[in-house]
């Protein structure tokens, strides 16, 4: 199918956002702008597979994401936040969200936004070699990973992808591209947050809104006044 056959162009940002901070919100906003999307969502992880510590519970990191763009109308509406996990078997494989998102609207052309840390994991992903027949990638640069190392991960994926130049583009299986955007770094993580907050301090990346909902929840030990 060409990619003027779809009818929309969505991204799909999925993690564990606990909490959500500055550096999901710019990523989102820059590409969906750069990469020219419909549409992008954060998807919050009902039970992250790869997570082994305990996380806040899926109605506050979603509710903190709610809350967080509210704040951000420039965007048209185009960035939300989808529950959709919630109603899928627990623990939260991208690969059964993106079925049924696809069930849901077939003819939309859907693309997963990873930082560049997540890559190393993609290949123990949940049936990844379906999931990348099925979906686009982007790649936003993250603790200093570079183009080679980029190509040597895309390169080592099963189905592998196939660099197109030095312009940061890849061709995988069935017409389906990668994308590496170097052009945006923001080195903020949300365990650094959850570490200020429980020191009592108040972390310059966290969005003013999610702050309020920390405090007013009293979430990662948050014991400081509100
Ligand atoms: P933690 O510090 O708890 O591991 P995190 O900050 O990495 O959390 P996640 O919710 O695990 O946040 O990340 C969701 C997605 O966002 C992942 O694909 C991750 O690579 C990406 N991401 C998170 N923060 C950044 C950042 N500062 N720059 C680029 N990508 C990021």
């Amino acid at each position: 199918m060409a990619a003027a056959d779809y009818a929309l162009r969505i991204g799909l940002f999925g993690g564990t956002f606990d909490p959500v901070h500055q550096g999901h919100i710019a990523l989102a906003l820059h590409v969906l702008a750069r990469c020219r999307l419909d549409r992008l969502l954060f998807i919050p992880a009902l039970l992250p597979p790869h997570k082994h510590r305990r996380v806040a519970p899926y109605a506050h990191r979603a509710a903190m994401i709610e809350a967080a763009l509210a704040d951000y109308r420039q965007s048209g509406g185009r960035v939300r936040c989808s529950r959709i996990e919630e109603q899928l078997p627990a623990p939260s494989y991208t690969y059964n969200t993106v079925q049924a998102l696809m069930r849901q609207e077939a003819g939309w052309r859907y693309s997963l936004v990873i930082g560049s840390d997540s890559l190393l994991d993609l290949p123990l992903w949940h049936r990844i070699d379906e999931l990348l027949q099925a979906v686009d990638l982007i790649v936003v640069k993250r603790d200093q990973v570079d183009h080679d190392q980029v190509d040597r991960m895309l390169g080592a994926l099963a189905p592998a992808f196939v660099r197109d130049g030095d312009c940061g583009h890849w061709h995988g299986r069935d017409g389906r591209v990668a994308l590496y955007l170097d052009d945006i770094e923001l080195p903020v993580s949300s365990s650094a947050i959850r570490e200020e907050l429980a020191q009592g301090k108040v972390p310059a990346a966290l969005p003013p809104p999610v702050l309020g909902y920390v405090q007013r929840h009293q979430l990662y030990g948050w014991k400081g006044i509100v």
